[in-house]
């Protein structure tokens, strides 16, 4: 579909690349895509998006290779974005592109290093992974000649942008104004959020399984598990166990999507918003049902309790935690162990180059940093 045609198929409340609020800094349109296909395909070439690769969702990268990395988990959050945006006339390029940076500024070792290293920041503004993956595009990446960062629409960044305290929304200019005006995001974020639930709720299930920290029998606690494989078992009463599984999963997901736009499609037409403005001004338009709203809030809890607190993950938590501690509180001592460009931008403003320095590292790198900088013998 030409950008054009593509503008006209969509919703009226969907986002529009023709009528984006723009760049940063303005550039003259691509010949071939829109600007929110030139987005998502900037944010593709980027290292930060090729780090994610090696950086934990829940299982640290070398525990073993078949469980999600922020890769995967970002790619899986696109695609089940997109099938919700086309579903709802909303505009897929865009959620793609939410989709795939939204955890670009996610840190090593998944929320342990980041809890550890917000603690660091604390005297310093602290460190939240949302504005550090509006950092990596808007100043980090140092690919263009024009420009620090990838340069990308308002509508991308204020998507990447999901929470915000209201000291940083003060320092950000146009995308930190609705968490001051109380405003709502495009429903193109409101999306890639959504999805993002869906996508970690039902792979880490999977994982937890895969990794034997969950064993089936806990999982059929949880009813909305429970009522699934139930029926799959009545279907298949003979599939063993990682079938069940996954098709356990597999049905939980088309669930809560298929539930998502119905409700959604519901709230849209009763608020009945005519553009993206009265998206902005009206309460959130995309979610689930209350039933199943309630359901998922049981499997998060679960999850929760059984597997992100489970003793084996909290292990790899606590030294992923003193890995980043450490690194942190070296360079801050002596900004000198730093590599020299990092050193540069050290000059600046010591805490945040550091804090972008141990963001940026994948989960292996920083173990090596930290062996290169702690373990005698090593170089
Ligand atoms: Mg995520």
């Amino acid at each position: 579909m030409t950008r054009d045609a593509l503008d006209d198929w969509l919703a009226p409340y969907a986002a529009r690349s023709g009528a984006s609020r723009g760049r940063r800094l303005a550039e003259p349109e691509a010949a071939t895509r829109s600007a929110f296909q030139r987005d998502r395909d900037r944010i593709i070439h980027s290292t930060a998006f090729r780090r994610l690769e090696y950086k934990t969702q829940v299982f640290v990268n070398h525990e073993g290779d078949l469980f999600r990395t922020r890769l995967t988990h970002s790619l899986e959050v696109a695609q089940i974005a997109r099938s919700v945006a086309r579903n709802l006339r909303l505009n897929e390029d865009l959620v793609e592109a939410i989709s795939l940076a939204h955890d670009l500024g996610h840190t090593p070792f998944g929320h342990a290093g980041q809890d550890a290293l917000h603690e660091c920041m604390q005297p310093y503004g602290g460190f939240e992974h949302n504005l550090q993956s509006l950092r990596v595009v808007d100043e980090l990446e140092e690919r263009y000649a024009g420009f620090d960062g990838l340069n990308l629409c308002f509508e991308t960044r204020e998507g990447i942008l999901k929470h915000c305290s209201v000291e940083n929304a003060r320092l950000l200019g146009d995308v930190g104004e609705r968490f001051l005006l109380k405003q709502q995001p495009s429903l193109e974020a409101q999306l890639a959020n959504l999805a993002d639930e869906i996508a970690y709720n039902n792979h880490d299930i999977d994982d937890g399984v895969r990794s034997g920290l969950i064993t089936l029998t806990q999982l059929l606690e949880v009813p909305l598990v429970a009522r699934h494989a139930h029926t799959v078992r009545n279907d298949h009463p003979e599939l063993p166990g990682r079938r069940l599984v996954h098709e356990t999963v597999r049905r939980m997901i088309n669930t809560l999507v298929v539930d998502l736009v119905a409700e959604s499609g519901h709230r849209i037409a009763a608020a009945a918003p005519r553009s993206i403005d009265d998206v902005r001004n009206a309460l959130p338009l995309l979610g689930f049902s209350p039933a199943v709203r309630a359901e998922a809030d049981e499997l998060k809890r679960f999850l929760l309790r059984n597997l992100y607190r489970h003793y084996q993950v909290m292990r790899m938590s606590a030294k992923a935690r003193r890995v980043v501690t450490d690194l942190f509180n070296a360079f801050m001592d002596e900004p000198r162990l730093l590599p020299q460009d990092h050193q540069a931008r050290a000059e600046r403003d010591r805490p945040r180059a550091i804090a972008d320095y141990v963001a940026g590292m994948t989960d292996r790198y920083a173990m090596k940093e930290h062996q290169r900088l702690f373990a005698v013998g090593e170089t």
